[in-house]
């Protein structure tokens, strides 16, 4: 589709609208190849992941982890006498880790020669962007739509206001007593998790009866029973109204139940941030989830605009983004067009146990192979052996009959993302169980059990 220098109709080959982690990649490989780009961001520069999502909360996982540590010390000899947490420091070290990293991401663009504008970007027609703060317009040959998504809370109930989302979750100067968390996805999971672990009396409220849809049901039930015990789960029930006493909200739900804390975030679902962009002006209409419909090659229905990360609601994960950042720069500047493998996707909900997850759940594995063979294993990490510690580990190897392909590897338990981010590479280069099996386990470690699955 072209490289080159911008030609005299152009101020920029490309101009890049949101610096995260889709945006930002995309920006510095179309850069590494000779093209001329600009980056507007109108917050941070890091996006959702770095500046208020995947970084600070799993810096928040690590805090919280600590107390099933001293907890579990105890039976290895060690005494931890009352270990006490401190909320403040926390957020003071956390907060300063992401400023640095900021500091990173905009030296390394403009080191890429990506020119950063820190404004809000609009577009006006197939090449031309208006920049909201200073008024200026720009043309561009492509423009790349990097934008993200914003949390959401549903639904709209009377005192809706109270609640927060996960933007302002890490904006609270103090720890809440008691914290009432709505929804059943990766982040209400995961934070139900750090606020249980920091001492938080933690109740996660989810409408449905397992959290994490779309997850393998075993592994939802483990996690079920694991938060049963760690904090107060109650399925099966939506929030009706909050209401403002004595300092504290009153959360009213469904099940005629009251609830007094002092937090409500609400974890609901994130929708695209299309609001205002212009999009309509340039004739592109939005999917049924509010997102920007693409093709492989994160083209939109207008040839010179492109569009990647959570905005299109491919799937909603920071790799992902940066992989089709990376895919539409090669394509469209460095003259190598290859096209992001949506299908097999590791990922790890940093729930306290993790889990970890490359491939397909039963069901899926079942209607896209036919017959399949499952494999399973349950048993206490060595280390509850002596810690008493009642987790247990759970792993599950899906496989593909005809073939003996690995279709999918679950895991619940200690280290989980660790650990599939390993097997995930066997995954993909698409090994058989006998390959597994075949694999002399490293002993004595948790993810040997994967090897020796029979
Ligand atoms: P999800 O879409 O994952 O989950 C939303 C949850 O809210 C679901 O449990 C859903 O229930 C529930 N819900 C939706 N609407 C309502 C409603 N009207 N009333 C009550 N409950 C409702 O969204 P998240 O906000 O948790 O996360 C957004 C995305 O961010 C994730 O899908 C993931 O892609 C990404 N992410 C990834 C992380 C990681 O990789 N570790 C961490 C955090 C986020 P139901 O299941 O019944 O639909």
């Amino acid at each position: 589709m072209g490289n080159g220098a911008a030609t005299d109709d152009f101020d920029v080959d490309l101009f890049v609208i949101g610096g995260g982690s889709g945006g930002v990649r995309a920006a510095r490989i179309a850069s590494s190849y000779g093209a001329t780009v600009k980056l507007a961001e109108e917050y941070r520069v890091g996006g959702t992941c770095v500046i208020r999502g995947c970084v600070p909360k799993k810096l928040m996982v690590y805090a919280g982890r600590f107390a099933d540590e001293f907890e579990d010390a105890a039976g290895f000899g060690w005494s931890v006498e009352s270990p006490r947490f401190d909320w403040a420091t926390l957020k003071r070290n956390r907060d300063a880790e992401v400023t640095r990293l900021e500091g990173i991401y905009t030296t390394n663009l403009m080191r890429a020669g990506v020119d950063l504008v820190a404004d809000r970007a609009v577009i006006e027609d197939a090449h031309t962007v208006r920049l909201v703060r200073s008024g200026k317009t720009v043309r561009a040959r492509f423009i790349l739509i990097a934008v993200g998504a914003h949390p959401v809370k549903e639904p709209a109930i009377p005192g809706g206001e109270l609640g927060i989302t996960s933007n302002e979750v890490f904006e609270l100067e103090r720890q809440p007593e008691r914290i009432l968390i709505v929804g059943g996805g990766y982040i209400a999971v995961e934070f139900a998790g750090i606020f249980a672990a920091l001492g938080s009396r933690t109740t996660l409220l989810h409408r449905g009866d397992r959290l994490l849809r779309g997850f393998d049901d075993e592994i939802r039930d483990a996690l079920g029973a694991a938060y049963a015990r760690r904090m107060d789960l109650r399925l099966n029930r939506t929030i009706e109204r909050l209401d403002r006493r004595d300092g504290a909200i009153l959360a009213t739900l469904s099940d005629g139940t009251d609830l007094l804390v002092d937090q409500v975030l609400v974890a609901t679902g994130r929708r695209p941030n299309v609001q205002g962009l212009g999009l309509e002006k340039v004739g592109i209409t939005l999917d049924t989830a509010g997102a920007i419909p693409v093709d492989r090659f994160s083209q939109t229905a207008v040839p010179t605009i492109f569009a990647v990360g959570d905005v299109t609601n491919r799937a909603a994960l920071t790799p992902i983004a940066i992989r089709e950042g990376h895919a539409f720069a090669d394509t469209v500047f460095g003259g190598k067009p290859w096209a992001v493998d949506h299908d097999l996707i590791a990922t790890a909900v940093f729930s306290t146990p993790e889990i970890g997850v490359i491939g397909h759940n039963e069901d899926v594995a079942r209607a896209l192979y036919g017959d399949i063979d499952v494999y399973e294993a349950r048993f206490r990490p060595m280390k509850a052996t002596l810690s008493g510690r009642e987790d247990r580990i759970l792993m599950k190897v899906v496989v593909a009959r005809e073939s003996d392909r690995v279709v999918g590897v679950h895991v619940l338990g200690h280290d989980a993302g660790e650990i599939i981010q390993a097997v995930a590479i066997a995954v993909t280069m698409g090994a058989t169980k006998a390959d597994f099996d075949r694999t002399i386990a490293v002993h004595p470690t948790a993810g040997e059990e994967l090897v020796t699955l029979r």
